[in-house]
């Protein structure tokens, strides 16, 4: 549009409001009309930065802040930090390569030495605005090449002309195309500054009732906004952030369990009250062990819910070999002696089969039918089976995601488990519930501890249960770190476990992008171990991916019947498998693996009595993550422990089946870091609820208005657990 008619229809604009309005809040303004924005620019805006409002804006928080008093010495720099702030000139500036290697590099020097700076793209308008011999603030991830460090595409900003806005200068999320349009950090800081100064505390009132506020000692809302913006000092900055960290989090938690509780009292449950015959006879005369208190603990919350005339939806989490099975077991005798059937799903047909043959052990003296189902399951078997099934013969039935189909039906499914939860779509498990009027109890399990934050959020409206616990006797697996000069040292090392009688498996990565590699390389290992360990001595099973499901499962069986004692495999051992006598997880290239795959493979192993080892291999260079994640396994065996560090080390973003925490769309807040301030959001939200379940409260209307227009675009999160 013309400037001269989008100034003259804001004038208008303005002249009305002025007339027909109280006078207006800056809320209410567009954006192109603040001062250095403009239509054009604030058509970017929208495009790069989906910012369409004074609202937005505002939330469009400074990621990090330029505190000009802190700078690195490039001569003390070890190549161990991620991020360096330094202070310099640049003093040569070339450009070198050409076509796709071409590149713009900086000679960069402070009094105490020099780096490069090199950038790939956006290399002619870096190279006519840099200043040489100019004092600038430099910042930016180091990497290290060929004994030299150097930073890619570093932000740059001039020391003086900078203005002295606070002593905390922030720097703003941007993108290549609003740094060339003239919006990069120093405008929008402009930008910013006008907008604070004619921000009014009437523009941001307060939403949270007024005894949290004081009772957390938290910044007013007006004040937040302020100082996350120009922080006068780090204080100021922390308190900011406290308050705009603890607003989102007790928003969401507020958002998850309404949905939690208008789901619980909209959905009636079977009501399993007793507990009866087979459970009793069960644990009394039966039950090869005594339970750990933690399975006791489990099974108490477990046949409370189930007893509650509301439908369980209950997340089970317990560490590898914490036995879980038997907690399963328990519960579907619970189902069965009120009259119901139970099912227990596993992800895949070897885990669905040794749940089967562990299960049918258990319970032989009690009589009780129990079925197979999986995709293998043909012809009259499978009749079999899905009559009995459907006749309520089978009490009990154990399979793969074939449950779910169609024509599976039950006489009557009052409790379904899910093993493995993290490999089990959403949309199946909500399969689950067409096989039944009332929908059976469900009981997720899941040996993948997710971080308490993570599981707050993301499963927020499942109730949780934690197995925090190993049975009795189990020796502590032991984790050891070697390089290659010790392979000699490791064929020794199996060869001794082998002729104890015990069993090793080997593990190689395979990732999709370095696929022929990652194959040549498993098949190099494995014709080595063929030459050390030759037949008919040994016998060698192996698995990969690429194996056809035949294959696999026939090699599997081979190792699991104790026919090969070693077992070269690819990740697709990961999940469940159960070889007591297996005592060696040897992990090749651990470094490639995260934190949490590693703990799943190891925990292959310390099944049995015997002491068992993992033995992770690795490369004698390794990056500063690969060797904290190598560190941490062979410090601790606590899933939780490693949990919590992984997400330290991933941000929660990477971690498997957590990518729709984006649905909360956290602009602040940090699931791996804020744990302690989200753990008193949910404590709160939950007071707040019990006292007020539809918040019509007067001092909680303004927090409910503020949620419904916050999460107004949000409609599906219901589906994720
Ligand atoms: P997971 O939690 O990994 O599924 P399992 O249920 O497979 O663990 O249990 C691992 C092993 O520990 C099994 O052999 C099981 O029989 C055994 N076990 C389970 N609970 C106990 C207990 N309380 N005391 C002794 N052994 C137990
Ligand atoms: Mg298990």
């Amino acid at each position: 549009m013309d400037t001269k008619i989008t100034l003259f229809l804001a004038i208008l604009k303005k002249l009305c409001k002025c007339v027909y309005l109280p006078p207006m809040s800056i809320m209410t303004l567009k954006i192109e009309f603040l001062k250095g924005v403009g239509t054009a620019k604030a058509d970017l805006l929208a495009k790069e930065l989906n910012i369409r409002s004074v609202e937005d804006l505002l939330n469009h928080f400074p990621f990090r802040y330029i505190d000009k008093t802190k700078f690195q010495k490039i001569s003390e720099l070890t190549g161990d930090e991620d991020y360096v702030q330094i202070k310099g000139q640049v003093v040569q500036l070339q450009t070198l390569g050409a076509g796709r290697s071409k590149r713009l590099v900086a000679q960069f020097t402070d009094s105490s030495g020099q780096i490069e700076l090199i950038w790939f793209q956006g290399i002619k308008w870096i190279e006519d605005s840099l200043q040489l011999r100019t004092e600038y603030i430099v910042f930016g991830r180091l990497t290290e090449f060929n004994r030299k460090f150097s930073i890619a595409h570093p932000e740059m900003e001039l020391m003086v002309g900078h203005p002295a806005v606070s002593f905390l200068a922030p720097v703003y999320p941007s993108t290549d195309k609003l740094n060339k349009k003239g919006l990069d950090t120093k405008s929008q800081r402009r930008i910013f500054r006008q907008l604070t100064e004619k921000l009014l505390p009437a523009d941001l009132p307060e939403i949270l009732p007024l005894y949290i506020v004081e009772k957390l000692k938290l910044l007013s809302r007006f004040q937040a906004y302020q100082f996350i913006h120009f922080p006068p000092d780090s204080a100021h900055l922390h308190a900011a952030q406290k308050r705009l960290k603890f607003e989102e989090l007790l928003c969401m938690q507020l958002k998850i369990l309404q949905y939690k509780n208008r789901k619980q009292s909209l959905i009636k449950g079977y009501i399993f009250e007793k507990v009866g015959d087979l459970f009793n006879g069960f644990y009394s005369k039966y039950l090869p062990f005594e339970l750990t208190n933690a399975q006791k603990k489990v099974i108490r919350e477990i046949r409370k819910d189930m007893g509650s005339g509301k439908q369980m939806n209950r997340l089970l989490q317990g560490d590898v070999g914490s036995g879980k099975t038997i907690v399963a077991l328990l519960s579907m005798l619970i189902a069965l002696d009120n009259g119901f059937q139970a099912c227990l799903m596993a992800p895949t047909e070897i885990l669905a089969q040794q749940h089967f043959q562990s299960i049918e052990e258990f319970i032989k003296p009690l009589n009780i039918g129990i079925g197979y189902l999986s995709g293998s399951v043909k012809g009259k078997t499978r009749n079999q089976v899905l009559t009995a099934l459907k006749d309520g013969s089978i009490k009990i039935i154990i399979g793969t995601h074939a449950l779910l189909e169609d024509w599976v039906e039950f006489q009557k499914i009052g409790l379904a488990i899910i093993d493995e939860q993290h490999r089990f779509g959403v949309k199946q498990r909500a399969a689950l519930w067409s096989k039944s009027t009332v929908p059976p109890h469900i009981l997720v399990m899941t040996a993948t501890p997710i971080p308490r934050t993570l599981a707050m959020t993301l499963y927020g409206d499942l109730d949780v249960s934690v197995i925090d616990e190993l049975p009795p006797g189990r020796k502590e697996i032991k984790t050891l770190h070697f390089n290659e000069n010790k392979r000699l040292r490791l064929l020794g090392f199996i060869r001794e476990e082998i002729n104890k009688g015990r069993q090793i498996y080997i593990v190689y990565p395979l990732i999709e992008e370095s696929e022929k590699l990652d194959l040549l390389d498993l098949e190099n290992g494995y014709q080595a171990l063929l030459r050390e360990f030759p037949m008919p001595e040994y016998h060698i099973s192996v698995v990969h991916g690429k194996m056809k499901p035949e294959d696999k499962e026939y090699e599997m069986s081979r190792f699991i019947k104790k026919q090969t004692q070693i077992m070269v495999a690819t990740t697709v051992i990961e999940v469940g498998v159960n070889v007591p006598n297996a005592s060696v997880m040897i992990i090749e290239h651990a470094e490639r693996f995260g934190l949490s795959q590693l703990h799943q493979l190891r925990g292959r192993v310390g099944r049995g009595a015997d002491q068992s080892y993992c033995i992770l291999m690795t490369s004698f260079k390794l990056s500063k993550d690969s060797r904290e994640r190598i560190k941490t396994m062979c410090e601790t065996n606590n899933g939780f422990v490693i949990a919590e560090a992984d997400l330290r080390l991933r941000g929660p973003g990477d971690i498997e089946g957590t990518r729709q925490s984006g649905l909360f769309g956290l602009n602040i807040a940090d699931l791996a870091k804020d744990a302690a301030i989200l753990t008193t959001a949910r404590e709160i939200a939950l007071r707040i609820l019990d006292s007020d379940p539809e918040m019509n409260e007067p001092q909680h209307t303004a927090i409910k208005r503020h949620i419904d227009h916050r999460y107004r675009n949000l409609q599906d999160w219901s589906s994720i657990s």
